[in-house]
């Protein structure tokens, strides 16, 4: 199959797919229009799917002509809740915003979608379409799986791409990826430090949890620098901390919220395990208590090394080599595609398609983010040609 001209065949519909996905952002799980008009455009290319799995995901299937393995192709559907301030004809007006480029995907597997149903005689093996909802949270990915987005054919490889703003210094359309760890969990923690409230005069006479909490933010800060070796990237912040009432009373209780970034499961049980043990004893060593909550979100995401060198091969059909970079370092942000590399291996990839507005190159979640359309057919081609490559190869 001459995949780089079938991309381009279908280059216009992704990029109207896309402006059309673009003018109605949905949030979170329950993407009704979204999802609506995903199942409409599978409908029309004969693509038989499963509608409301996971809330509202949908799984379509294009079987080969020919018995094989079955390969999945991930996008996430989601937007996020930020007012549009882009001024394209195509923008938002709905208060919702596609900010994280999360339309493209979608209308890129429809694109890499309509090629392979075209041409499923020439497949060897299954091809499984997962539309998620919910990356930007709580999590679609996860709702899937638990529903069986992964059975029945049993999906034994995944591969998804995100597109955007994506770093400073390489140029546009390249694709970027990692052998291995590439992006970090994404866990939140809460700390109450509890004392017991007083005049702010009379110190003596309470126990202040401001004082506990100044030393713990500062103590928080040696897991990472004292405890965790120096070439594994992990990151704890806290971003909130709430307490108090007035600038002379010492408030009974301090809360504080944080994130935790790790890219190796193991380093984000310690440190879960250390704010609690730090939490535990600045409280107690000044005469108080605390309460705990770490949760475990997306865990960190990790290519498989031999498919992604695979993949690798395969983009470099279609794509020229020096568009192609492998990354040396994860990105500490995290990604729920994180839950399908999980259960299988596979490839997530970046495609680096900034757009500027108004002479201006905004960020992810900006209410000013593009993304250049006219680099998609990349991501696509990519795709298509390691879903074609990975079938012969596997049968
Ligand atoms: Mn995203």
């Amino acid at each position: 199959m001459d995949v780089l001209k079938l991309i381009k065949e279908v280059e216009q519909d992704i990029i109207n797919w896309r402006r059309e996905l673009h003018q109605i952002p949905e949030v979170g799980l329950d993407l009704p229009q979204t999802s609506a008009y995903v199942a409409e455009q599978l409908r029309k290319m004969g693509i038989p799917y499963r509608e409301k799995v996971g809330v509202s995901g949908i799984v379509g299937l294009i079987e080969g002509g020919q018995p094989g393995k079955t390969i999945a192709l991930r996008a996430d559907m989601d937007a996020l809740p930020i007012k549009e301030e882009t001024g394209l004809p195509f923008a938002s007006k709905n208060g919702n915003m596609h900010a994280c480029g999360h339309d493209a995907h979608t209308a890129i597997l429809l694109g890499v979608a309509k090629v392979l149903n075209e041409n499923r005689d020439k497949l060897k093996g299954n091809v499984k379409l997962i539309f998620q909802p919910a990356e930007e949270g709580p999590g679609g990915a996860k709702p899937m799986i638990d529903e069986g987005a992964l059975e029945n054919p049993k999906v034994d490889a995944v591969m998804g791409l995100h597109v955007g703003n994506l770093t400073d210094n390489v140029k546009e359309g390249i694709i970027m990826v990692s052998y291995d760890s590439m992006m970090a969990c994404l866990d939140r923690f809460r700390v109450k430090l509890i004392g017991k409230g007083c005049h702010g005069a009379y110190p003596e006479t309470g126990i202040d949890p401001v004082a506990m909490a100044g030393y713990f933010i500062t103590k928080l800060q040696t897991i990472v620098s004292r405890e965790i070796g120096a070439t594994d990237p992990a990151v704890i912040t806290v971003g909130k901390i709430n307490g108090g009432y007035a600038y002379n009373i010492i408030p009974d209780k301090v809360e504080l919220e944080g994130t935790v970034r790790a890219v190796d499961q193991e380093v984000s049980e310690y440190i879960a395990k250390r704010i609690e043990d730090l939490a535990k004893g600045t409280s107690e060593v000044m005469r108080g208590k605390y309460e705990y909550e770490y949760v475990f979100g997306y865990p960190p995401l990790v290519n498989d090394e031999e498919f992604t060198k695979d993949f690798v091969e395969s983009a470099k059909k279609v794509i020229p080599e020096e568009d192609i970079v492998i990354m040396k370092k994860p990105v500490m942000g995290g990604e729920d595609m994180a839950y399908f590399l999980r259960e299988v291996p596979g490839t997530f990839f970046f495609v680096n398609t900034p757009k500027a507005i108004d002479g201006q190159y905004y960020p992810h979640h900006n209410s000013k983010f593009d993304i250049d359309e006219d680099l998609f057919w990349k991501g696509a081609a990519a795709m298509l040609q390691a879903t074609i490559d990975y079938l012969e190869r596997n049968q």
